[in-house]
């Protein structure tokens, strides 16, 4: 697995923290909040995830 960093993300799959995925975005005009879920959380209902979180401290690590 990932390594976790240590912001909390809650899930919104399911009731644990430290989710790794982003699977879903709200326009600006709602809000602009980002929609956070385990991968395996998204893989189990079929969502892709926009994008994944990577260990902060890896070099090169894109943004
Ligand atoms: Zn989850």
């Amino acid at each position: 697995m990932a390594t976790r960093t240590r912001r909390p993300r809650p899930c919104t799959y399911c009731p644990e923290p430290d989710a790794d995925a982003c699977v879903r975005t709200l326009r600006n005009e709602a809000g602009g909040a980002h929609i956070y879920a385990h991968q395996v959380c998204a893989a189990e209902r079929g969502v892709t995830p926009l994008y994944l979180f990577v260990e902060e401290s890896a070099p090169g690590a894109p943004r």
